[in-house]
């Protein structure tokens, strides 16, 4: 069985090399043929002694994932279907802007969380993806679209003055990268690395449900930039929604971020919220948010202030899911309670809806090991999205409240 050294960063890569008896300096000279330059035959590394060349070619390879599809959307939103095994796929996303390409990619072949306005969550959880597999899908992307774009400031290619297409990397496709921690940390660090993809901690960005302990952990071993998927402002509402809510309340996810911030490469966090029509999309939603991120908990309760920022994400309806996307007129009313109050609110551009690209669409096919499907049922019919009409005054209370 051949090393996949897709599998190392920097690190472990030289400790590879040392039992081979070779020096550091080999190790950044192979890290960077594979990552800078998208090398994957030893044949080609022409720097390399002809001694390790031949090492390599016997005991380690290059282990690209089989692309199973690409397809283009009208707005230049490039999604692939990578083949990792056993009769799983995942689904990565380009989404290439003016000034910069992000690539979304995925951690897991499914997920266990089960969110209830996620398709991946809908497809219940297989497996974790190895650190190979993470990384495979930037080492793709990079360097093929760097073929077929052409040089820099061509099309969608690298922009002038920069060598690559990928400038962002946000771990926001299939999967709850913070359930993966051990294989997702050594791809952070690969995506950093100067001899890597040199891409900076602010534009590396994580997206968790909230898995409290390991956002402590990740602010230790590597702070990128973290976004939260929130969802709603008390926790029964957000247990409708994000199950693992159940786990880690509120109280304690922000808490989490009061900590990480000062690790952080950004002074705010980011919390992502899917606007659900009729179900957390009111101006009392909003306001409610506004409260619980400026540290107004309940009377007498320390609680935490969180400099944020929010995403707001037009939900991508689709049938098992029972919700429907709120209006737009719905969607500016309530970032504009969050702008009011000061807090920076974007409305996330749907992208790549053609091809089923968009957020929350990423579906890629999962042996599901988990039966999420029939549990998703179950938990719809037992425990209804608790929808709130507009003032309800419940709201006004802090995380905990029902509604
Ligand atoms: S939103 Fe994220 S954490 Fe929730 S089910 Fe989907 S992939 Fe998993």
């Amino acid at each position: 069985m051949t090393v996949n050294l897709l599998d190392f960063d920097l690190e472990s890569l030289t400790a590879w090399c040392e039992t081979l008896g070779e020096k550091r300096f080999r190790a950044v000279q192979l890290f960077r043929w594979i990552h800078q330059k998208g090398a994957a035959d030893f044949a080609a590394m022409s720097d390399l002694a002809k001694s390790l060349r031949g090492t390599l070619q016997e005991h380690a390879e290059v282990r690209a994932l089989p692309v199973l599809s690409e397809q283009r959307s009208a707005d230049g939103t490039v999604k692939w279907l990578f083949d990792v095994g056993g009769g799983n796929a995942v689904e990565t996303v380009f989404i290439p802007e003016d000034d910069r390409g992000t690539l979304c990619i995925s951690s897991q072949a499914g997920c266990a969380v089960g969110c209830r306005f996620c398709s991946t969550g809908h497809q219940g959880f297989s497996r974790n993806l190895s650190t190979g597999e993470i990384v495979a899908q930037l080492w793709h992307v990079e360097h093929t679209l760097r073929a077929q774009l052409g040089p820099a400031g061509a099309g969608s290619g690298p922009r002038p003055g920069s060598t690559r297409v990928v400038d962002n990397v946000v771990m926001m496709g299939m999967g709850e990268p913070l359930q993966n921690y051990a294989a997702l940390v050594p791809a952070l660090r690969t995506f950093l690395d100067d001899h890597g993809y040199g891409l900076s901690r602010r534009r590396v960005t994580v997206s968790t449900s909230g898995v409290v302990p390991m956002i402590d952990r990740l602010r230790e071993d590597c702070p990128v930039a973290l976004a939260v998927s929130l969802h709603a402002p008390d926790d029964v509402l957000r247990e409708s929604l994000v199950p693992l809510n159940r786990k880690y309340p509120i109280a304690e996810l922000l808490g989490a971020c009061e900590r990480y911030l000062p690790s952080a490469p950004r002074d705010f966090i980011t919390f992502e919220y899917c606007m659900l029509a009729g179900v957390n999309d009111n101006e009392e939603h909003a306001r409610a948010l506004v409260r619980l991120t400026q540290g107004q908990g309940p009377a007498g309760v320390a609680w935490p202030r969180v400099p944020c920022k929010f995403n707001l994400i037009p939900f991508n309806p689709f049938p098992a899911s029972g919700l429907v996307r709120s209006s737009r007129e719905r969607v500016l009313a309530f970032a504009a309670v969050l702008q009011d109050a000061g807090i920076v609110t974007t409305v996330r551009k749907t992208r790549g809806d053609d091809i089923d690209a968009a957020c929350g669409q990423l579906a890629g096919e999962v042996l599901d090991r988990t039966q999420a499907a029939e549990r998703l049922a179950r938990r719809r019919d037992v425990v209804p999205i608790v929808a709130v009409p507009p003032r309800a005054a419940g709201l006004a209370s802090a995380p905990g409240s029902a509604a």
